[in-house]
């Protein structure tokens, strides 16, 4: 249209096909891009380009389905709007996408497609002049009465908003600025329009048709705006609906106004109660002088840009955190002792350590020492007794997970640069409890990871030092906030994995599994009780006699702790619930015609063995557990697994707690060379050597040749480590390896109640291994009878309660040939004569 305009846009263009809305000239845009095409041309064309004609594409309506999964290139709209491109900004989340700010600058024609990929790259014609626009251009009179009565009414829209509000000022202003012939783009895109109506201005190439198009929409705004007026002139007061009048009823499509102001009303609003709370947050020097920074950064950035988001995120963080409020403690040592008591039953030593620490605390007045950390077996009440520590305080508790966590930006939190940044989980724990004093459980420090992103347990350290943490600083907050007055507990399954450093600032506190006597009294004491809670029963309704319980633990647990305990307990409530529900129908059903009730009695006799008749407690005995939990998933008697040669049982310790091990041996003809299966660590390999040498060394005395001089002459032997899947290691496997091997040389069978373990040298001797008690503790729950430990462990028995010592016959060995002598029925070898039993060979 005219050839000699000011500035000329360049003659091919990106085009940039939208589907959201339509780029007016003049007014400011929001498009978000995610399709192939739109992300390539952003990529090659505003994140490359250097000059301001490579930030100029031409913006395209895309009237029909976006392009998403389609590879077509959809029919373009001929006619679009060349755009300046005034901001970029990327995100990954929640999938690859950039938002881009476009300024129209005027309209243009697509002569002819260049090319489709990667980007659509167009031929254009120019179709608005872009120059100054001068007083007394106007010459056509019609136009000029059509623009003047345009002027006014875009006037009149104004005069009917609150002058007082500043975008509405400067909307004002700009209506007498503009060139007039501008005007319908502009408004066009502020007022509500449908997208439709928008392109129907925007194919206006014609400036008297732009203005008959865009005059109705006008005037349609201004009487819907009176109509609004006359309802808030009937309810004068409610100032809500006024602004929202104001706000969205006016200038829904407005964005630009938004962008170029940021100075809307509400905005105005957030940002002054947002500095009133930063005032009231009594926070100290350093963070309120980056607070009042941030405030002032935020009351320039417009509301749309993703900035804004992040610094209100983070203003608000900062109003949220507990600079200065706290609980007051209220510490009783003796109310203390009783509450713990009731939480827990035994634990006694526990208990002993937590009171002391809490009545030192309470002397001291001050936090300074030693950080607590609960080593033992899942379920026995670790975090229990952390939560109840907080209650005796009458702080707050909040438990930190660390299992998995390996990156240090999780205790730390990110730098706010990064998209996504978050505070780490400290910080969040403090926001989460509101007070700057609660007991933080910092759960299973032993599994803390460690990658490329650094090592958590490094960022630990420094929280859990009381020298530095009075000036903790989280990535994300970026100013000190004081952990000093924290109470950390820390809890582990086994101390091995805890990173030196860190154990070195904690008083290590041993929790060893329950024996089965304790276990029912905890479940009586405290498991039955709650869960009968749990599940809407009562004792009138449920009883669980202790025969029950000591059947469940037996065969249906295998564990230090009591949480399966717990869980199965659960089940049987569960169980026992329907029943019950049930029974209050068949009641009912009962009152009606009482032969139906009899009938239906029977039917829940027969499905299971709970019933009881209506008013009496279920009673859960032997036949109904089975029912409700299945058949035993431990019945196996050990002595069934020991029926052949070759079979021994060890103690071993896990994390878990202690567990029996069987150890298997094989022979078969080969040519001596031995095989070890069951995921074995370096160690228990050599166990196994070392068993093998010491046997053939000792064949002779032990009557083990086989004929010939040398046991193991023609033969392969296997020894294997069932539950293959967990990965074994130590040398306390030594003893057991030998009682095995020798029991498989000898065809004679391992006595079935006995429970070994120690390691071995190459003399023959038995030395020292650790876990003795939750070994011991294990081998009793296996129902064993004898235990064989090393003599230098005899000691720990001491730690072990008299009524399973008192169960068990232990045989403290020096020497290999104690622990055999103990394991064979008749001493090793044998000192009776005893059959022979033949072993598969
Ligand atoms: P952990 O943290 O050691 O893995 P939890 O503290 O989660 O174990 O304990 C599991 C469950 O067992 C909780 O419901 C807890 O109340 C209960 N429990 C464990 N030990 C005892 C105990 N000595 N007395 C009462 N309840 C206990």
């Amino acid at each position: 249209m005219s050839p000699n305009s000011v500035i000329q846009i360049p003659k091919r263009l990106p085009l940039l096909c939208t589907h959201e809305g339509v780029l007016l000239p003049g007014s400011t845009m929001r498009i978000s891009v995610d399709t192939p095409r739109n992300m390539q041309l952003v990529k090659s064309r505003l994140l490359k380009g250097t000059s301001l004609k490579s930030t100029i594409i031409g913006v395209i309506p895309n009237t029909r389905d976006p392009e998403h999964d389609s590879d077509e290139l959809p029919s373009l709209h001929s006619i679009g709007t060349a755009g300046l491109a005034v901001q970029v900004v990327g995100s990954n989340w929640p999938k690859p996408h950039y938002t881009l700010l476009i300024t129209g600058l005027c309209r243009f024609r697509v002569t002819q497609l260049i090319k489709e990929r990667p980007f659509p790259l167009a031929e254009v014609e120019q179709l608005d002049k872009l120059e100054q626009y001068t007083d007394g251009d106007q010459t056509d009179s019609e136009l000029g009465e059509l623009s003047q009565r345009f002027y006014q009414a875009a006037v009149q829209l104004v005069g009917m908003l609150d002058m007082s509000v500043p975008v509405v000022a400067k909307l004002r202003r700009m209506l007498d600025s503009l060139p007039r012939e501008t005007l319908p783009d502009v408004l066009a895109s502020m007022i509500r329009t449908s997208n439709k109506e928008k392109l129907q201005v925007l194919d206006a190439v014609d400036l008297e048709e732009r203005f008959k198009k865009a005059l109705p929409l006008l005037t349609r705004q201004i009487d819907g705006l009176k109509l609004l007026q006359k309802t808030r002139k009937l309810r004068p007061d409610d100032d809500k609906r006024v602004l929202s009048i104001r706000k969205g009823g006016v200038f829904p499509g407005r964005q630009f106004s938004v962008e170029e102001e940021g100075e809307d009303d509400d905005d105005g609003d957030d940002t002054a109660s947002l500095e009133r709370k930063v005032k009231a947050a009594s926070m100290p020097e350093a963070a309120l002088r980056v607070c009042i920074k941030e405030l002032k950064r935020l009351k320039k950035m417009p509301q749309s840009m993703p900035e804004y988001a992040l610094t209100r995120n983070y203003l608000e963080l900062m109003v949220d955190l507990p600079w200065n409020k706290s609980t007051t403690d209220c510490l009783d040592i003796r109310a203390a002792r009783v509450l713990l008591d009731n939480d827990h039953y035994a634990m006694e030593k526990l208990k002993r350590r937590v009171l002391e620490y809490l009545a030192v605390r309470q002397l001291k007045s001050s936090l300074k020492g030693p950080i607590l950390c609960f080593v033992g077996p899942p379920g026995v009440g670790k975090t229990s007794v952390g939560r109840s520590i907080a209650r005796t305080l009458g702080r707050e508790f909040y438990r930190i997970a660390l299992g998995g966590v390996c990156d240090q930006s999780d205790i730390r939190g990110h730098r706010r640069t990064y998209v996504g940044s978050m505070p780490g989980r400290i910080i969040n724990g403090l926001k989460t409890v509101a007070v700057n004093n609660p007991v933080f459980l910092l759960d299973e420090v032993d599994k803390l990871g460690k990658s490329l992103q650094g090592d958590p347990a490094a960022a630990l350290l420094e929280v859990l030092d009381p020298e530095q943490n009075h000036s903790f600083t989280d990535h994300y907050l970026n100013v000190p906030f004081d952990l000093s007055q924290v109470l950390f507990i820390a809890t582990a399954n086994t101390t091995a994995t805890i990173p030196p450093a860190l154990l070195d600032r904690m008083e290590v506190l041993q929790v060893p599994g329950y024996t089965q006597e304790e276990k029912v009294e905890i479940a009586h004491r405290h498991l039955i009780p709650h869960q009968l809670e749990q599940h809407g029963l009562s004792p009138q309704l449920l009883q669980i006699p202790q025969d029950t319980t000591l059947d469940i633990i037996r065969k249906y647990t295998r564990e230090a702790g009591v949480r399966s305990l717990e869980r199965k307990i659960g089940a049987v409530c569960r169980a026992v619930a329907v029943k019950v529900a049930e029974g209050h129908k068949v009641s009912k059903e009962a009152s009606l015609t009482e032969q139906h009730a009899d009938r239906n009695t029977d039917r829940k006799e027969e499905d299971s063995g709970i019933a009881a008749p209506p008013d009496m407690p279920i009673v859960i005995d032997h036949i109904a557990l089975k029912d409700i939990l299945g058949p035993p998933l431990f019945e196996m008697e050990v002595s069934e697994r020991l029926t052949l040669p070759g079979v021994a049982i060890g103690l071993a310790w896990t994390p878990m707690g202690g567990e029996i091990m069987f150890v298997e041996a094989s022979r078969m003809e080969g040519e001596g060379q031995l095989t070890l299966t069951g995921q074995l660590g370096d160690v228990m390999k050599e166990s196994a050597h070392l068993a093998i040498s010491w046997l053939r060394s000792n064949a002779k005395t032990y009557n083990l040749t086989n004929g010939s001089t040398d046991p193991l002459e023609g033969t392969d032997i296997h020894l294997h480590f069932p539950a293959g899947s967990v990965t074994k290691d130590g040398p306390s496997a030594g003893v057991t390896i030998v009682t095995c091997l020798a029991s498989l040389l000898s065809r004679r069978l391992v006595r079935s109640d006995v429970g070994m373990t120690g390691e071995i040298t190459l003399r023959g001797l038995v030395l020292p291994v650790g876990g003795i008690k939750d070994k011991v503790l294990a081998a009793h729950r296996a129902n064993l009878k004898r235990v064989i430990i090393p003599k230098r462990n005899e000691k720990d028995l001491e730690e072990i309660p008299a009524h399973v010592r008192a169960d068990l016959d232990f045989v403290f060995a020096s020497t290999l040939d104690d622990v055999l002598n103990a394991a064979f029925d008749g001493g090793f070898p044998s000192n009776v004569r005893q059959p022979q039993i033949a072993s598969k060979l």
